[in-house]
């Protein structure tokens, strides 16, 4: 039955950021679906796991370097048996005119955004390989995975990154039966659009160019995200899905 194949009972899914946004909805969604979700956060995730019960476990790791990236696979592994699914959402943004940007600003979003997503999918598909049975992997866009975005130089450097590594490591890896994909969130109520919703010109000027007339919401990402995490999207590969109530088809 076409249903059966967007089941998740059985699956093991990582997912960076849980504690908060986009990443909270995703591990929601994952457990909805009937996944076992470790969630990756630098502080405790307590609402998520307070949500989730006991198909949630938290691992604490501060994405900004590598040192975490072994340790994470290592302890889903061990907590939960295996792994299936890993979602790179942990990000972060420096809003700044590109003619003052720092190179503080620039490294802390490249680091977390782009590195630490390519060497923790490194790793997580080292895992799916020794396992055998595939995987998925989905990194979390954006509409600055294909527009250049206004005082977000290394926001934009890192997302229009990941959707390049999303196309390079699905041709590498597919032939193991791991797809690697991306969603790209469009204008998401969350606290990364925080400063953006507070600047009134800004904002207005961006509620006006979405089609469907509203910021989007962590619910609105479950669909796509259980669908590329699911034996539905077996073969859709490298490619980067928009969830932007129709922002880049204006
Ligand atoms: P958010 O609420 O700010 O969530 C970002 C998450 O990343 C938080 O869990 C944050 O942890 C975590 N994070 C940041 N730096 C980290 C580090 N060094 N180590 C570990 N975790 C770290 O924003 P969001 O909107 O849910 O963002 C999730 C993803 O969606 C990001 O990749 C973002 O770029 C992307 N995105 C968002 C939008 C949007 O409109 N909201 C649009 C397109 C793409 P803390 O809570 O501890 O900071």
């Amino acid at each position: 039955m076409i249903l059966d194949l967007f089941n998740l009972s059985g699956k093991v899914a990582v997912v960076t950021g849980s504690n908060t946004g986009l990443g909270q909805g995703i591990c929601k969604a994952f457990s909805e679906a009937g996944a076992l979700v470790a969630g990756v956060s630098r502080r405790p995730s307590s609402e998520t796991q307070d949500m989730l019960g006991d198909s949630f476990y938290n691992i604490i790791a501060d994405l900004s370097g590598l040192d975490a990236v072994d340790k994470i696979i290592k302890q889903a592994t061990e907590k939960f048996g295996r792994i299936d699914i890993l979602v790179n959402n942990a990000g972060l943004i420096k809003r700044c005119d590109s003619l003052e940007f720092s190179e503080e600003d620039w490294d802390s979003v490249m680091n977390v955004n782009l590195k630490t997503a390519f060497f923790l999918s490194q790793a997580a598909a080292r895992q799916f390989v020794k396992q055998g049975s595939g995987g998925k992997i989905i990194n979390i866009a954006s509409m600055l995975s294909f527009q250049g975005g206004i005082r977000v130089p290394s926001y934009a450097a890192s997302k229009s990154g990941i959707r390049g590594i999303t196309m390079t490591l699905a041709n590498e890896w597919a032939r193991y039966g791991i797809n690697v994909n991306a969603i790209a969130p469009g204008y998401m109520a969350t606290n990364n659009t925080e400063q953006l919703r507070q600047d009134g010109e800004r904002s207005a000027d961006i509620l006006a160019r979405i089609p469907a007339g509203r910021w989007g919401t962590p619910d609105d990402l479950a669909g796509a995200a259980v669908f590329l995490a699911s034996a539905a999207s077996d073969y859709v590969n490298g490619f980067t899905l928009a969830v932007d109530g129709g922002w880049l088809g204006r």
